[in-house]
């Protein structure tokens, strides 16, 4: 096969449904009245978006633009999820009268569902709300907000969630029958997601809900060396929830990201040249940081070398290789390489559990978005092909160019 123009990223079909399907039969066996709302920001590749909807997903966006790219790939009003502090008013309606799931995060959305409910007082609207609560003092050093408090949804402990419930109950015609409960965690591990469902039987009791569903969100871990699988929270979650709740009334939610792409995703990159400057060397490869840790929050990076063919040269053993990226900005240096062979212009070096956050955070820097393939059946197939400067200017109104 000739070889591919680097870099791209593969996905890798068979992993991707293996962790579909691992992740739906944990939920069938352990609360068998589910939903799996895929959340866009984590990759919203439009392949991946159309394959999870064909598994059975609903859409889990974040903003006005997710909420259009999910109707744009066919998702119904009535399969959407709607979270975040930040949606748009239009769309917000559109979800509600459709039927679909809507987690309330802000005091303008409760006026935008009052406003809605008076305009229709023969319809009965079910909204969710997402509750904001101390799941650091639960589970102390895990989660990423720490001791200060996370941004999102209506505070438990400040008493705004009481009150935004109120204020909801004043509305003839709006029924709380959803909470919302994601939290992002360090750990991503089991204790978390025993505290989040703990929390929903606490939140249940104390307001008296009652809950058509409940939403634990995303953040769980997949595909990752000695840490927990899809099979390991859900026994777990299923264990507290049924302390306040049945599978028959109450459906629970879950908003995979990360955890369901990661393991089946790997970004292949080329090494272009190598130079050596007062005693560093510098590898250059044509994928950046940009490409894959965007966030700049990585040290280390799980990859594979595979070496040059053509090369015959002895290799070296070098104390330390800094690989860096094709942009021109200092920082986009990937990882130092320790005490390894050297490295040489023509080598790959691909890395892996990069489906998350990546692609979806990849910015028009320097060079425009890398290819996508798909690996099927051992053939690789293009499912987007690299950005061109058509697509780039595509935006760009013609008469000013
Ligand atoms: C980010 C996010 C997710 C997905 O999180 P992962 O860590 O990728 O699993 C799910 N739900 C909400 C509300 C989110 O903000």
């Amino acid at each position: 096969m000739e070889a591919l123009q680097t870099p791209y990223f593969v996905i890798d079909e068979a992993i991707l449904q293996r962790y579909y399907d691992m992740l739906a039969d944990s939920l069938k066996q352990n609360w068998n009245n589910y939903l799996i709302g895929y959340s866009f920001k984590t990759n919203s590749l439009p392949w991946l978006v159309s394959f999870v909807k064909k598994n059975g997903a609903y859409a889990e966006v974040v903003s006005e633009d997710e909420y259009s790219l999910a109707r744009y790939l066919g998702y119904e009003n009535s399969e959407i999820i709607y979270n975040g502090p930040y949606k748009g008013e239009h769309s917000f309606r559109d979800v509600l009268l459709a039927g679909g799931y809507v987690n309330l995060d802000s005091r303008m959305e409760l006026s935008w569902l009052r406003k809605l409910a008076e305009e229709y007082p023969k319809r009965n609207f079910e909204v969710g709300i997402r509750a904001n609560f101390n799941l650091e003092k639960m589970c102390p050093g895990e989660t990423t907000m720490g001791e200060v408090s996370g941004r999102f949804g209506f505070c438990y402990e400040t008493g705004k969630l009481e009150e935004a419930l109120k204020t909801l109950s004043e509305i003839p015609n709006v029924s709380v029958t959803g909470l919302h409960l994601h939290s992002s965690s360090k750990s991503r591990s089991v204790a978390i997601f025993r505290s989040i469902a703990r929390m929903a039987c606490q939140l249940k009791e104390e307001f008296h809900l009652k809950l058509s569903y409940v939403d634990l969100g995303g953040g769980y871990c997949g595909g990752m060396e000695g840490r927990p699988e899809y099979p390991d929270y859900f026994p777990v979650v299923a264990e507290e929830l049924s302390k306040s709740f049945t599978p028959s009334e109450t459906k629970l939610i879950v908003e995979p990201g990360i955890s369901l792409i990661s393991k089946c995703t790997t970004f292949v990159t080329s090494i272009f040249d190598t130079r050596d400057i007062k005693g560093t060397r510098y590898v250059m490869t044509d994928g950046s940081r940009f490409n894959i840790d965007a966030t700049m929050i990585k040290s280390s990076h799980l990859f594979h070398v595979i070496k040059n063919e053509s090369y015959e040269g002895s290799r070296p053993l070098l104390k330390e290789q800094i690989i860096s990226g094709f942009t021109c900005m200092e920082c986009d240096r990937l990882f130092t390489y320790t005490d390894s062979p050297e490295l040489i212009p023509g080598d790959k070096i691909i890395y892996e559990n990069v489906g998350g956050y990546t692609m979806s955070l990849n910015p028009l820097f320097i060079q425009y978005f890398p290819a996508v393939y798909i690996r099927r059946d051992g053939k690789l197939i293009q499912v987007r092909r690299k950005w061109t400067p058509a697509d780039y200017v595509q935006g760009s109104e013609r008469e000013f160019l």
